[in-house]
């Protein structure tokens, strides 16, 4: 799993996954988002979130890279008759 999300506005789809993050002196989040690192925004959020609130805050290209980067892992399977 790539790390937590970040609110940048509270529209839909706008909540990033970080690609990098810097902590300032006041505990405000600046962030690179996976979808876009040549952009830097203050996350709204002081607190990184595991999963957003809800659903269709979380960006489209934050969520593909997540799912795209997820290391592999093999599958055990069970055969039941
Ligand atoms: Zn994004």
């Amino acid at each position: 799993m790539i790390g937590p999300w970040f609110v940048r506005t509270v529209g839909d789809g706008d909540t990033h996954r970080a690609r990098t993050e810097h902590w300032t002196a006041d505990g405000r989040a600046q962030i690179r988002p996976i979808c876009d690192p040549t952009t830097l925004f203050t996350a709204l959020n002081r607190e990184p979130v595991a999963v957003p609130y809800y659903d269709d805050h979380r960006c489209p290209g934050c969520l593909a890279a997540a799912h795209t980067r997820a290391p592999y892992r093999p599958r055990h399977l069970a055969l039941v008759r």
